[in-house]
């Protein structure tokens, strides 16, 4: 694990690296060779995939195992299940696959609907429970797993954590996610 996955926040403009060294992931824009942030938070460093010499030049699609950390997108929503389109399998890769997660391991405090902690669009960081017939069943259950980029469901800001709740500063509205310690916190 890189430190700089760490939550670093960047707004656009800023220059995160050099294609040499990483590969651009999404919320990024190359130019000249840099690496450019295109949006404000800290995901984009956790969508950063390492230098691609360090995997073999064939590109496999990885496959998750039991114990992995992985990013990616809720797609769907059920009372009681999730589908997340996974991005990245630990911080060195990307896939295109989907992981599926119950209500009951959203959180080690009991969570009743998952209308409660998630919405389509989030960004997720989630650990890989069981991997069984390539079904891959994901928790977010531990302060350093959950939502880590969330979008107003009413005018798609990103929102923010401010004052103890999750909020978004364009249209003030306040909403509800499992959400990871440390996520981006709103300037007072
Ligand atoms: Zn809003």
């Amino acid at each position: 694990m890189k430190n700089r996955q760490s939550g670093i926040f960047v707004t656009p403009g800023d220059k995160l690296g050099v294609i040499e060294e990483f590969l651009p992931g999404l919320g990024t824009y190359v130019d000249d060779g840099n690496i450019y942030s295109s949006t404000i938070g800290h995901l984009l460093i956790d969508l950063f995939k390492k230098k691609i010499s360090d995997n073999p030049s064939t590109s496999i699609t990885p496959i998750p195992k039991v114990g992995d950390i992985v990013v990616g997108q809720v797609v769907n929503i059920q009372d009681k299940n999730i589908v997340i389109k996974i991005s990245q399998i630990n911080t060195e890769s990307r896939s295109v696959l989907t992981g599926i997660m119950h209500v009951s391991d959203v959180s080690t405090s009991y969570v009743k609907t998952m209308f409660n902690a998630f919405k389509v669009g989030d960004f997720v960081r989630a650990k890989v429970i069981s991997s069984t017939n390539k079904e891959f069943h994901l928790s977010t259950k531990g302060s350093n797993l959950g939502v880590i980029q969330a979008f107003c469901s009413n005018c798609g800001h990103l929102l923010v954590f401010q004052k103890h709740r999750l909020r978004c500063l364009n249209c003030k509205k306040i909403e509800r996610r499992k959400i990871v310690l440390g996520y981006e916190k709103g300037l007072d």
